[in-house]
Formats: C-alpha cells, structure tokens, sequence
C-alpha cells in the first residue's frame, strides 16, 4: 500500500473499520434537501416518464414474447408484499428495533429474468432496439410495437450484436431480452458468477464468455470486443444512463402500489427504502427515481457485503471508482455474487451523492440467517445478495444522529414504511435453494 493510500485511510475514520472487514454504518454528510440535490442532476422527472412510456409501448411485445408477463399486459412489475411474521423475527432474533410496517419490494420474482436486472437491462436492450428500429424505418411513432416479436424484426436485428459483462443477473436479463429480439448476444462473465446461470443463458443460445477474474476484467473485454465490431453495442453498467433510467421507473410502479395499499408516505409517514448495491446502477436508479417521487419523506439506504463495500469506498473517500475494494485490503469475494464488485460506478457515485442518506455492510454469515428466516417466517425464498436489504431496517436504529437530524422521533417512526428491495431469487434452481438454506458460515 502506497503513502497516499495509507493517509487516506486514516482520514476516513470508517474506512479504518472497513479495512478489517468490519459491518459498518456510514450517515452520508453531503445529503442534501432533495429538491435542490435533484435541481443540480443532469437527469429529471420528465426522463423517467420517457422511459416509463417507452415501457408502455413496448409492452405489445413483451407479452407476445414472454407469455407470462400477459396478467400484466406486458408490464414486468413485482407485487409489494407485507411480511409481518419477518418483522417480528428480526425484532426478537436479530436486535432489530423496527416500528411501523415492513414490506418486501418482491424484485426477485420479476418476470423474465428473475432479478432486479429485468428492470435496467431490459429497458437499455429496448432502447437500444428501439433507436435502431427508427433509424432504418421499421417503426413510426403510433405503431403497434407487437411487430418487434415478427420475423422480420428478428431478422433485422441478427445483423447486429450485444455484449455485456456480468456477475450474473444482467447478463440473464440482456441475454434473454437480446435472443428474444434476434440479437447475436454475448455475455463476459466473472469468475464469481454461478454455474446454473451460464447453463441457462447457453440454452437460449446466448454465448457465455467465462473469465477467471473478476467482474471489471469481464467488462474490459466485452468493452474491447465491442469495439472491434461496428455492428456491435457494448452495454455499460459502470457508465449507462438508460439502464440508470429503467431502474428509475421502478419508483413510479411502487408510488401506485403504495396508494392502492393505502399506505401514507409524507412527513409523519416516512419511507425506509434499503437496497443491495453492487456497482450501484440498480440501487442508485431507483434511489433517483424515489427521491423524484417521495422527495425528503424517503430515506434511501445501500447495503453492501463486509468484503465488497465498493460504493461505500468511492463516496466515504471521494474517490468513486478511482479506489477499489482491494486496495484496502479486502478481497472482494462474497456469497452475494450479484454484489461482487470491487470498484463502484463513479456516474451512479455522482448522481445520488447527495440523494442517498447512508449505507451498512453486512458479513456473508448473517445474509444466510436472514434467508432462513424470511423461509421460516413467510415460506419466501430470496437469494443471498438480496437479503442484504434486511440488515438497513435492522441497523436503522443505530444510527442516532441521522434519526434525530430528520426529527425521526419514535411516534414517527411508529408510522413509518420500511422496504426490504428483494433483487433476485425467482430463477434458483432448487438444489442451489436447499443448498444455501442449509448454509452455516
Ligand atoms: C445486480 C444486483 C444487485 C445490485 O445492482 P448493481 O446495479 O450492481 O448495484 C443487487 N442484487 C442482485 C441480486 C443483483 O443481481
């Protein structure tokens, strides 16, 4: 470790406890009032009604493609579910103080791709679709984008190709969108991610790439790879703003669940959101999107694993993706493969610096209790890197001086909404299922 490094991290006082792998609660200092943080945002409101419509019309063709979206009528949205008895559990066996509701935003069932990636990685793929499509004038303005599922279309797009690295979930969610479309698709994966994932993706005759470094060497090469080929696009997770904007929408859906529901978000009704943060597009695409909605009555928090907390680094230092993970020392391996990210977005650090309200990492051996628990409690099943949500309503009331800075007192928080984001778990194979709830760390 070089001399600059080694002041740094004596400046920071909490990447000292991170340095030994220690759970950390981190407050963000530079939160800010959320209208005047969203006033100085390249991005606003009227971006995420753009993807939202863009949604809308491709919804014709989703549901042609992917039959059991129809109950939906083509719309990929994940239910909003009370779990009580998980509530009560965390309370009595993890020392957690939740007052008020506790919720599980049911991500991991999301049609299609069976995590939180179906919202990005679809949306950037119909995009980009989209823009070819106009481009050559198969489509106008009106038309009925069912045409998208013709074998004219799918024509049309195998002259081109995709390729995007992955630990796993994006490369399900742009590989199964990319073959649906007709694409020649392929997926650069790192080492971390699981077997069962390759094999599924090689049946939708995906080409899977295998690495055996980590996530940002898988990147580099399908970035490089990308480049040599002009009829080819190259989906950026570090840097994209359509995935960015597609996970955005996700806040305007749960808005509308919210209401039909009945449950109050305002002043003395306050909003606890709590996302997995891997390199950030997914957490950080619908923190824009709630801040957008709910403004300061949410209070968005990321969760990230003990030995990969990339973005806490990149926001604790400054430094965004100018530090990784191993550069503190830490290994950047973890069960929560969706999380395994050892250098955050420094577009996604930028754009919610001052919308995100703090963070908490969590060691791989309580993800695995909280997955036992939600089965014992509700019979639901979540993948590891998802349970990381749970540990944000469960440390919440360690953070004291953020409590009270807001006026969160305990007859608020009595009214308070608290939602655990479940990213993924609906495609584990159920011998991987039986294995991770049989996992004692
Ligand atoms: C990708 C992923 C995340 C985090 O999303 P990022 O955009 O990488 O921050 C969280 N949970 C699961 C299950 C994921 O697949």
């Amino acid at each position: 470790m070089n001399q600059d490094m080694k002041e740094l991290i004596a400046s920071v006082p909490v990447v000292r406890e991170m340095q030994s792998a220690q759970e950390v609660c981190w407050e963000n200092p530079r939160l800010a009032p959320a209208q005047e943080a969203l006033s100085r945002l390249p991005l606003t409101g009227s971006d995420i009604d753009d993807a939202q419509s863009r949604l809308a019309r491709f919804a014709p063709f989703i549901q042609a493609a992917f039959p059991e979206t129809a109950p939906n009528h083509g719309l990929i949205e994940s239910p909003l579910t009370e779990i009580p008895a998980m509530k009560e559990c965390l309370n009595r066996r993890f020392d957690a103080k939740i007052a008020g509701r506790l919720f599980l935003k049911r991500d991991s069932d999301l049609a299609v791709a069976g995590s939180v990636k179906a919202r990005g990685g679809i949306y950037e793929i119909l995009k980009h679709s989209e823009d070819l499509a106009v481009e050559h004038g198969l489509v106008r303005p009106g038309d009925d984008y069912a045409a998208f599922a013709s074998p004219a279309f799918r024509e049309f797009f195998s002259k081109y190709a995709i390729h995007v690295g992955s630990t796993g979930n994006l490369g399900l969610s742009i590989g199964i969108i990319s073959a649906a479309l007709g694409y020649r698709v392929t997926v650069h994966m790192s080492a971390d991610a699981r077997q069962w994932k390759k094999d599924l993706l090689r049946t939708k005759g995906v080409t899977v790439m295998e690495y055996a470094s980590d996530y940002s060497r898988a990147v580099q090469e399908g970035r490089k790879l990308a480049e040599q080929d002009p009829m080819s696009y190259f989906v950026d997770d570090e840097n994209s703003v359509n995935l960015f904007l597609g996970y955005a929408v996700a806040a305007r859906r749960l808005a509308g669940q919210l209401k039909a529901q009945h449950v109050a978000v305002d002043a003395q009704h306050p909003l606890f959101v709590d996302l997995p943060c891997g390199v950030g597009g997914a957490p950080g695409g619908i923190t824009f999107g709630l801040k957008e909605t709910f403004g300061d009555n949410v209070h968005c928090f990321f969760v990230e694993p003990t030995q990969a907390p990339c973005m806490l680094l990149g926001m604790a230092t400054g430094k965004q993706n100018d530090i990784s993970v191993q550069d503190i020392g830490l290994t950047g391996l973890t069960c929560a493969d969706g999380l395994a990210v050892g250098r955050p977005s420094k577009f996604v650090g930028k754009a919610v610096g001052e919308l995100l309200s703090g963070e908490m990492t969590v060691r791989d051996a309580v993800l695995f209790d909280y997955l036992r628990a939600l089965d014992e409690t509700e019979l639901l099943f979540i993948e590891p890197s998802a349970c990381a949500a749970f540990h944000g309503a469960v440390k919440l009331h360690t953070m004291a001086h953020y409590l009270k800075a807001h006026a969160l007192c305990a007859e608020v928080l009595q009214n308070a909404t608290h939602i655990a984001w479940a990213t993924g778990g609906v495609l584990v194979p159920q011998a991987e299922r039986s294995a991770y709830l049989a996992t004692h760390l």
